[in-house]
């Protein structure tokens, strides 16, 4: 089947789907109404064949005849009940239709025996099979093709027995169109029937697929959307926030302190004799070296605390309820930990270093621009004085 073929083609005279999976499929999902359908059905039919037994009696009386179409009666409604019984148990049963299509052509034989033992309702006998026949087709769940087969076997039974009972060519032709019509009526309410409810299955899968591809879609972009804000608001090389980012922290940051009366500290790195790095080692040992400050300082601040990439080879870090001499700490440990952590460049293990400079964030500076201006004078003294080291401000 090409892939833009519908598989939910239906073949019209079986009235089944015409890709066998797809009609295996449909049968799994109806196979819990149909054992319903078909238990309900299983106990009217065995009730009724019984309840029928009381006009028997009072036309008979206790005799032979009687026991015969008792125990045809009772065998047919023990098989019925016993049926629907294990319908419970072996749901399967239902759908692959043998048991139920067995059931009805043995009904049959054990239906018929009537027909010579009550002669006196011969011909309400014909009218009630030809009900029966009507019934199988549209109260009894079953593929298509073997209710019509059980049908058919009915039908001929029945009218084997007319011709046995030698009623002559009229009555047998006449009872041959009666009981035709139950069977074509039958036939084709079913496969409308059929038809129909394949139809609903085919529409409620194509809905619950198309309702499946949407909410994968859904997911892609939010997915793409969590993946667009990350790459607008992260440094691509280190993966630290960016400066629109740490902007962003710090003024949330810088509130929350103000609230909560307490100091909010800022810092910046700016790495010693980065270009002679560069120089010496190349551009991709330059990255892996800013890689590694970038994950050192992020694994050794704290949790609410935020390291941001300025630019180039510096870096921002935010120090909530931090004060100065706390902050000062702190950065002294960075630096001491960075310059005591070699990293491994074209094979061999370097250390980097650092020159920070720190200060409190004062009252009236709401921007964290404000504050690195005078942080930046800072780093200036202190690569004047020598590098690697913290100063305060
Ligand atoms: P100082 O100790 O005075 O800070 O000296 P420095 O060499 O670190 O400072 P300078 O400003 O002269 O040079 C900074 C260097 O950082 C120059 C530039 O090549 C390098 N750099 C900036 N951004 C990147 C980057 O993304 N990757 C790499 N590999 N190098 C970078
Ligand atoms: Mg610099
Ligand atoms: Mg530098």
């Amino acid at each position: 089947m090409s892939p833009s073929a519908n598989p939910y083609q239906i073949s019209g005279l079986l009235a089944e789907f015409a890709d066998p999976a797809v009609e295996q499929a449909y049968r799994e999902h109806m196979l819990p109404l149909v054992v319903r359908h078909l238990r309900v059905a299983l106990w009217v039919w065995g009730g009724l064949i019984l309840l029928f037994g009381v006009p028997d009696l009072q036309a008979l009386g206790w005799g032979r005849d009687f026991i015969i179409l008792l125990s045809c009666r009772l065998l047919q409604a023990g098989l019925l009940f016993g049926l629907a019984f294990l319908l419970g148990s072996k749901p399967q049963w239902a759908s692959n239709g043998c048991a139920v299509t067995g059931l009805e052509i043995f009904g049959f034989f054990l239906f018929l025996p009537i027909y010579f033992l009550r002669p006196d309702i011969a011909s309400f006998t014909v009218t009630v099979i030809g009900l029966m026949l009507l019934a199988m087709f549209l109260f009894v769940p079953n593929r298509l093709i073997l209710t019509l087969l059980a049908a058919l076997v009915g039908y001929v039974l029945t009218l084997a027995c007319i011709a046995l009972k030698g009623h002559g060519a009229e009555i047998f032709v006449g009872a041959a169109f009666l009981l035709m019509l139950p069977v074509i009526t039958g036939f084709f309410a079913a496969q409308q029937l059929h038809i129909v409810q394949r139809k609903q299955y085919a529409m409620f899968n194509q809905a619950r697929q198309a309702n499946r591809e949407l909410e994968q879609e859904v997911e892609r972009r939010k997915l793409l959307e969590l993946e667009l804000s990350r790459q607008a608001t992260t440094d691509p090389l280190t993966g630290l926030p960016n400066r629109r980012q740490y902007e962003m922290l710090f003024r949330r940051e810088r509130e929350r302190c103000r609230r909560q009366n307490t100091a909010i500290s800022v810092a910046m790195a700016d790495l010693d004799s980065f270009k002679a790095l560069n120089d010496e080692l190349g551009h991709d040992a330059g990255d892996l070296a800013l890689k590694h400050v970038a994950r050192l300082f992020q694994q050794h601040l704290r949790e609410g605390d935020v390291v941001g990439r300025f630019g180039g080879e510096e870096f921002v870090i935010v120090l909530p309820d931090t004060g100065a001499a706390e902050a000062q700490l702190v950065v002294e440990r960075l630096r001491s930990m960075l310059e005591g952590t070699p990293v491994v460049l074209k094979g061999q293990p370097r250390c980097i270093t650092a020159t920070f400079s720190v200060s409190v964030v004062q009252e009236d500076e709401s921007e964290v621009a404000q504050a690195l201006r005078r942080v930046d004078e800072g780093l200036y003294q202190g690569k004047r004085a020598g590098r690697n080291r913290v100063m305060v401000v």
